[in-house]
């Protein structure tokens, strides 16, 4: 399938402050579930709804590509967050992610269909182009990842290591590795998972030699 990015509807919910030609810096990009469907999800990204909530991008279930705020404007989807990327920390992810909705009730129970994952493929190259940052498959993230226990998006059944082997690997590192990277990386950022942390630090000083 031919996918393309449907440019003709934007949000108004959008900028800071009152301010609309708040520009964000792109690190990030945040991958979220809408707990809707698109008729429901539409109106509401765009702003038509009492609703302050946004993204940059929304995906369709059959793959189709929305862009609702166009970056780097700041769209209103991440919220309270925090994450934490090669020893730096940065909070309020609004200021350092592009947001993408992917249309579906709930990734923990339903599968994305394949269309929709390859449209973000298509989304995430086409970003990549745009932010080379982004070229790093580990700047993808979460919902969850950022709000740990707040947020359950995108779910457990969203495909994350076939995504990021379709997005590129800038590290020559093998999966385990950056599967552990991952985990210590959330760990740190989950208050409840610190106890843990010394543990994986232990095992990947042992793996790595750092
Ligand atoms: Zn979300």
């Amino acid at each position: 399938m031919a996918f393309e990015i449907i440019k003709d509807q934007k949000s108004t919910n959008f900028g800071k402050g009152g301010n609309k030609n708040y520009k964000i810096e792109v690190n990030f990009v945040i991958v979220h579930y809408t707990a809707g469907t698109e008729i429901g999800d539409l109106p509401t990204l765009l702003g038509k709804t009492s609703k302050e909530v946004s993204a940059h991008y929304y995906v369709t279930k059959d793959g189709r590509i929305y862009e609702l705020v166009a970056p780097p404007k700041r769209a209103w989807h991440a919220g309270v967050s925090k994450w934490e990327h090669n020893g730096r920390v940065y909070n309020s992810l609004n200021e350092w992610s592009i947001g993408i909705e992917l249309e579906n009730l709930n990734g923990n129970d339903n599968q994305y269909p394949k269309v929709q994952i390859e449209a973000l493929v298509f989304l995430a190259k086409y970003l990549q182009n745009i932010y080379p940052i982004l070229m790093d498959p580990l700047r993808w993230i979460g919902h969850e990842d950022i709000c740990p226990g707040r947020k359950f998006d995108p779910g457990k059944l969203f495909p994350w290591t076939s995504f990021r082997n379709s997005i590129g690997s800038p590290t020559s590192d093998p999966d385990w590795l950056i599967s552990m990277r991952w985990l210590y990386n959330y760990c740190r950022n989950d208050q409840t998972g610190l106890r843990n942390l010394n543990i994986i630090r232990s095992v990947l000083r042992e793996l790595t030699g750092k």
